[in-house]
């Protein structure tokens, strides 16, 4: 795969592949598909942050699976792994028996976690997805503690089933699926660029922290004592958003004096993503539940709930699912964790990440229509505003989600895969490997500055 981007090589019979399948898709798939609406690629090979459409293009990856692939696509550790697992004999499927590819993924995840939790803490494996073990996160803690509420963070995504759904902030998904109101507390999280109490920086943090301790405090709050909070350390799908460690220090310590159990959803943040292994070392908070998917299984499905042994009071059978056994995510999930750690991609991600975030400051300082860039690691998120609308009261402009449509357009032409997301889905996000060399990210940088200077440019009504 060594030529330029956009090149193409592949056949025209490929090429009328991909335009047939696309066409089928787009006939015969849900309306409910999401990815593909807006990414008219049919990925045929891969490899690192590299993937190859079936019309040749070759694009740079930056959307990962939704930020699954720490190593990028089909790395030869991970191969090696499945390759491994294949030729063993060893079953594919075992429920959730013991086996040394489980025993061996649990003790490598077990030696990268805080050790607290990994001293004296309990693995549950899961329906192999983030969202099922959220749910199994929900259970856990209203089991353990007898209580039903929960309190969740405006701009949080925890999964689309219905406890997980009703944790999420998304009021566009109708109340009869979300189910909400069933029990949560939605609280304020803190958003610096858009502070909801107008202040911003520790000010606005501290805020909200005021707000949680004093919901609890007050017996005239409406606040019955929750299940359990849940919260992100850095919101992922609500538009890379980094909670302050104060903050997060302070949620640790409002939780524990109300007898709280703290559930960390580290369904995205994890493995070295925000340039430390797990998001929560940054503040030094310990969980009592972090909830664990996308990385651990190193490009396949699977997903855990770690807690502390305490809450260890459910029943055999209370949280249950006939593939929570894959043993080949689990063999690509221990080469996954062991490659990140030797190899300290977590600091790397750290290194890169903020290049990344200054290159990107010194784009903003250039471009009205970049309202923000943040983000931690290599969880990088622009946030792009409308500057013909009327800035708020506090001086921002609106999130100009049509731009940032545009913006994702102009890339794909470039040769670069973006994600969308964001309150308003104004923000570009950026999802690299942990992998990606200092000239890949380069050419993410030289691409996407040419794709907002395009998209920017062109006049409105050219809209997505
Ligand atoms: N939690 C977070 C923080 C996520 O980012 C996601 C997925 N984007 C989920 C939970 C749900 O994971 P899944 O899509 O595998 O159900």
């Amino acid at each position: 795969m060594s030529s330029a981007p956009g090149q193409l090589t592949a056949s025209s019979d490929e090429f009328a592949a991909g335009e047939g399948i696309l066409r089928r898709q787009a006939q015969r798939e849900s309306a409910a598909r999401t990815y593909a609406r807006s990414l008219p690629v049919v990925p045929v090979r891969a490899r690192g942050m590299t993937v190859e459409g079936a019309d040749g293009r070759r694009y740079l990856d930056c959307l990962s699976g939704a930020g699954t692939l720490a190593l990028g696509h089909n790395h030869p550790v991970v191969l090696e792994a499945i390759r491994k697992v294949l030729d063993s004999g060893a079953p594919l499927h075992a429920l959730d028996l013991a086996t040394p590819i489980k025993d061996a993924f649990t003790t490598a995840l077990f030696e990268t976690l805080p050790s607290e939790l990994a001293d004296r803490g309990r693995i549950q494996f899961c329906g192999p997805a983030g969202t099922d073990a959220v749910e199994a996160a929900l259970k856990l803690t209203r089991i353990a503690t007898g209580r039903r509420g929960l309190l969740a963070f405006s701009g949080a995504y925890h999964g689309m089933t219905s406890g997980a759904l009703a944790a999420t902030g998304d009021t566009t998904v109708p109340a009869e699926a979300a189910e909400f109101g069933l029990g949560v507390t939605r609280l304020p999280f803190p958003y610096d660029y858009r502070c909801p109490f107008g202040t911003g920086g520790d000010r606005g943090a501290e805020l909200s922290a005021r707000l949680a301790a004093s919901l609890l405090d007050d017996p005239k709050g409406g606040v019955r004592s929750p299940a359990a909070m849940m919260l992100e350390v850095v919101q992922g799908e609500g538009g890379v958003i980094p909670a302050p460690d104060s903050w997060l220090r302070r949620m640790r310590e409002i939780t524990a004096a109300h007898d709280v159990p703290l559930i960390v959803d580290e369904v995205q943040t994890g493995v070295g993503r925000t340039g430390a292994f797990w998001a929560v070392e940054h503040s030094g908070i310990l969980p009592d539940v972090m909830v664990l998917s996308k990385a651990i299984g190193g490009s396949l499905p699977l997903a855990v709930i770690v807690y502390r042994e305490e809450l260890d009071v459910w029943r055999p059978g209370a949280h249950a699912g006939t593939f929570r056994g894959n043993q080949m995510a689990m063999a690509a999930g221990t080469a996954t964790l062991r490659f990140v750690r030797q190899n300290a991609l977590h600091e790397r991600a750290q290194t890169v990440g903020a290049r990344m975030l200054s290159n990107l400051r010194g784009l903003a300082a250039h471009h009205e229509c970049i309202g923000d860039v943040r983000g931690r690691g290599l969880m990088i998120g622009v946030e792009l505003v409308d500057t013909d609308a009327q800035p708020d009261d506090y001086g921002a402009l609106p999130a100009d989600a049509r731009l940032a449509a545009l913006v994702q357009q102009e890339s794909l032409k470039r040769g670069l895969i973006v994600e969308l997301g964001g309150r308003h889905a104004g923000v570009v996000r950026l999802l690299p490997p942990l992998t990606i060399t200092d000239e890949q990210a380069e050419a993410v940088l030289d691409r996407l500055a040419a794709a907002i200077e395009a998209a920017r440019c062109a006049p409105r009504g050219a809209a997505a």
